[in-house]
């Protein structure tokens, strides 16, 4: 017979919020759904390890859902489903509600760029008969811990002839990779005192690329220019290209479950693919919604959302201004009444590293999705801050449909910061609020999540476009 809660169990189960693992929320049917749920996650991530190889594949698996690109002179009708492709870097997918946009769109935004290590616009170098790429990196990263790294090149050159040549080396079974080379234990004295931050500097981040001369010709940079050499048979480039082109190296590493339990997904780039991912999905599953469903996955949010391509541009406005103009409304009217799920991730509580963290207001691995309030730093600087409001119809929106959720602070205050789309979004005057996947390891070339977390902000994007 079970025993019986005494009365200060009853009161404290009716009054105190619990921050309750994934296991009080989820059937074991449910877990094994999230399994599968991520066996698909796992192949996006080893197809798609770039903005512009998201945009692909994203496109590719949509029209063959039916997606077609938009043509803001055609009209829709409820049901179709269209996606806009913003220079290959960024795209949004829509599926047009019942009610179109007359009580404003289902906006889910998440980003498709991690952190990475770009080229140089003059990359190409050789010192002692070793051939190197300068690199500038992209994003916020903690550069000693990309080297000894493998790493794969992705991108695309713009000969000077305008062809286009698309680049994807160190992937494949039997690739070439790259690496940065670190300093033996033996001769690291003088690196040994640096800070951990500045153990490895910037332009210390020089790719190794190559060490045979071209024959035995005498003259000098005979390395490099045998790599000059491969790289015009490979892809009919020269030097000067490398101007016109972007070109990005990322962990070369595999996509692996974590665990003897299989719990744990370790992958280069879950921030933010992780919510990406489920942002796609849930716009894919959507039909015949309510309220237009506008998924867009952008550019440029590691590096402050700036450029074209990124979400502090018009990109999305004018989409949503389209939408609107085509159903005889205002576009800022029908922003006003959009609501946003801004899905990106948060540091997930590491016991390691307790000390930054609130242990009242963090986010924990199998918690469930993570709402976060407000991102920023140093007293909520750089935040739009969702309104209590807001936050209370999420709230109800994934009890009601039993969504495994949790709150979230990113770290202890006065500890650090960071921000995301949100602000750009609310900014347009749209209500937001971030929302998605807590991650081990955030920005290092091997990131950790849960797959229940996956899953329970898939079908948190799912809700809410429903909503
Ligand atoms: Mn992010
Ligand atoms: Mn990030």
């Amino acid at each position: 017979m079970a025993k019986e809660q005494s009365q200060a169990e009853l009161l404290s189960e009716k009054l105190s919020a619990k921050n309750e693992h994934f296991c009080k929320a989820m059937s074991d049917e449910e877990v094994k759904k999230a399994d599968e749920y991520c066996e698909g996650y796992k192949d996006f991530l080893r197809r798609a390890k770039t903005e512009r190889e998201c945009v692909e594949y994203m496109i590719a698996r949509a029209q063959s859902q039916g997606f077609t690109a938009y043509d803001s002179k055609k009209p829709y009708a409820p049901g179709d489903r269209v996606y806009l492709n913003n220079r290959g870097k960024s795209v949004i997918f829509a599926v047009m509600g019942k009610k179109g946009v007359s009580e404003g769109a289902r906006i889910v935004a998440s980003h498709i760029d991690s952190p990475r290590l770009d080229l140089k616009p003059m990359p190409l170098y050789e010192d002692s008969e070793l051939g190197y790429f300068k690199t500038h990196y992209y994003g916020g990263i903690k550069k000693y811990q990309w080297v000894t790294v493998p790493l794969s090149l992705h991108g695309v050159v713009i000969r000077g002839d305008g062809e286009s040549v698309k680049v994807n080396i160190g992937e494949d079974p039997g690739d070439p990779q790259f690496v940065i080379t670190d300093l033996l234990p033996h001769l690291d004295k003088e690196q040994g005192k640096r800070t951990l931050l500045e153990g490895i500097k910037g332009e210390e981040l020089n790719i190794l690329i190559g060490s045979r001369p071209f024959k035995s010709d005498s003259g000098s940079d005979l390395v490099k220019l045998n790599i000059l050499k491969i790289l015009n048979e490979k892809y009919g480039i020269v030097e000067k290209d490398f101007i016109s082109a972007e070109l990005e190296l990322v962990p070369a590493l595999p996509v692996s479950d974590i665990g003897f339990d299989r719990s744990l997904i370790g992958a280069y780039g879950h921030d933010d693919r992780v919510c990406a991912y489920p942002a796609f999905t849930a716009a894919m599953a959507s039909e015949e919604p309510e309220h237009t469903v506008v998924a867009v996955l952008s550019d440029k949010e590691e590096i402050g959302s700036d450029g074209n391509t990124g979400l502090n541009s018009s990109y999305l406005k004018y989409f949503i201004y389209d939408l609107a103009e085509a159903e005889g409304l205002r576009g800022r009217d029908v922003l006003s009444m959009s609501e946003c799920l801004s899905a990106d991730v948060n540091a997930g509580f590491d016991p390691t590293f307790p000390s930054v963290h609130d242990k009242l207001n963090c986010c924990n691995l199998n918690h469930g999705a993570v709402i976060t309030k407000y991102t920023g730093a140093r007293g909520k600087s750089g935040t739009s801050d969702a309104s209590a409001e807001f936050v209370g119809k999420i709230r109800r929106m994934l009890d009601a449909a039993h969504v495994s959720w949790q709150i979230g602070e990113l770290g202890k205050v006065d500890e650090g910061g960071g921000g995301t789309v949100a602000m750009y979004i609310a900014n347009l005057n749209v209500d937001v609020v971030d929302l998605g996947v807590p991650v081990l390891s955030m920005h290092a070339p091997y990131e950790i999540v849960a797959k229940t977390d996956v899953y329970s902000t898939y079908r948190a994007c799912f809700e809410f476009f429903r909503s």
